[in-house]
């Protein structure tokens, strides 16, 4: 764009001001602040992988419908094919479904604190965001929840599980209350529920409203292939799948045994992780069915992520989420990662 022209140009009103979504990229020796697994793809997947790529037909384009994938991903998913459909990275989905049923003139219900491209996603896509905060010192028990969606009215419920930055996965008599209770769909996001505790897709069949998103870039451990999946095929742009991405995901699906066999040692790893923390003084954890903790400091959030960050751990400050005043977010890593993280906070506190 010339200088010329951006004087003319003008971003939506309801846009403005708004700033792009995203964790700091920093090359530091311990990353744990976007809850990726920490566990490369094995060589012999990769070198797997790039026979799919070599094999590809890339001057014709890709299946509009990705078929093959999706019929693979339904039977992953144990879930039929017409209600399955894939995008690039789940954060595609939800925009998927934000402009297929909400957009102008709909709201979206978000409860905070929550995924933040939630709300986002819903502003870009022209969706007036309606805001619950809830404490986790009140009790969401079935009826609660059925309240508060109610309540909200909105065409298009967010329901995280688990919940990210928190962790906790939500019960399944608290989701099928959501469902009974929320006046159009309900969009639960579990792109951390293959390490615990979330129900959703077992509630399919009995709530038409319902869809489920989930990704290849947590437990999957292929975060940079970008692709998410969910069950609703409304809104897409023709050909928005690349034949790379669909072959490779194709494949990587019969490798998905070794992908996510690090399922178990995480959840493992997260519990001893949540011990070493729990062990400094003032700190306090939130429970977790996810592969990060999210814990409140005695010092202050901000200065605290520096300090880690200065000696060479980068997490996340989520302090600025409603109700997490004093938290920070980190990642489970490697033991190592996570050792250096343990010395790193108990340094920084001392
Ligand atoms: N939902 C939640 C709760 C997430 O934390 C993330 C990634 N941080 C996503 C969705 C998006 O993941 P992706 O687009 O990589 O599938």
């Amino acid at each position: 764009m010339s200088a010329s022209t951006a004087g003319r140009v003008r971003v939506r009103d309801d846009l403005a001001g708004m700033v792009p979504y995203g964790a700091p990229q920093l090359d530091v020796p311990v990353r744990l602040n976007t809850n990726e697994t920490p566990y490369a793809v094995p060589q012999a997947v990769l070198d797997d992988l790039a026979d799919v790529v070599r094999g590809l037909r890339l001057h014709r384009y890709p299946d509009r419908e990705a078929t093959e994938l999706r019929e693979a991903l339904a039977l992953h998913a144990g879930h039929g094919v017409e209600g399955t459909w894939a995008a690039n990275g789940s954060n595609e989905c939800l925009q998927q479904l934000l402009l297929a049923f909400a957009g102008p003139g709909r709201s979206a219900l978000v409860v905070e604190p929550t995924y933040a491209m939630h709300s986002l996603l819903a502003r870009a896509t022209g969706t007036r965001v309606v805001t619950r905060v809830h404490d986790r010192d009140e009790l969401l028990d079935p009826a609660a929840a059925a309240d508060l969606v109610a309540q909200a009215g909105a065409e298009l419920t967010f329901w995280c599980s688990p919940n990210n930055p928190t962790g906790e996965a939500t019960g399944g008599e608290v989701l099928a209350a959501v469902c009974a209770a929320a006046p159009g769909l309900v969009v639960v996001d579990e792109a951390y529920g293959e390490f615990g505790g979330s129900h959703a897709a077992g509630l399919l069949s009995r709530f038409p409203n319902l869809v489920v998103t989930r990704t290849f870039s947590k437990a999957f451990r292929m975060a940079g292939l970008r692709l998410g999946y969910d069950g609703v095929r409304l809104v897409r742009l023709p050909y928005h799948l690349s034949t790379l991405t669909q072959a490779v995901a194709l494949r990587a699906l019969h490798h998905r045994g070794v992908l996510m066999a690090h399922i178990a040692a995480t959840q493992r790893e997260r519990d001893r992780l949540a011990r070493g923390l729990e062990r400094l003084p003032g700190v306090v954890v939130l429970p977790s069915d996810a592969n990060f903790l999210c814990f409140q400091t005695p010092a202050e959030p901000a200065r605290l992520w520096r300090g880690l960050l200065d000696r060479g751990v980068l997490v996340r400050d989520v302090s600025r989420y409603p109700t997490l005043d004093r938290h920070l977010r980190v990642t489970v890593g490697t033991p190592a990662e996570d050792d250096a993280f343990l010395a790193a906070l108990t340094a920084e506190l001392a």
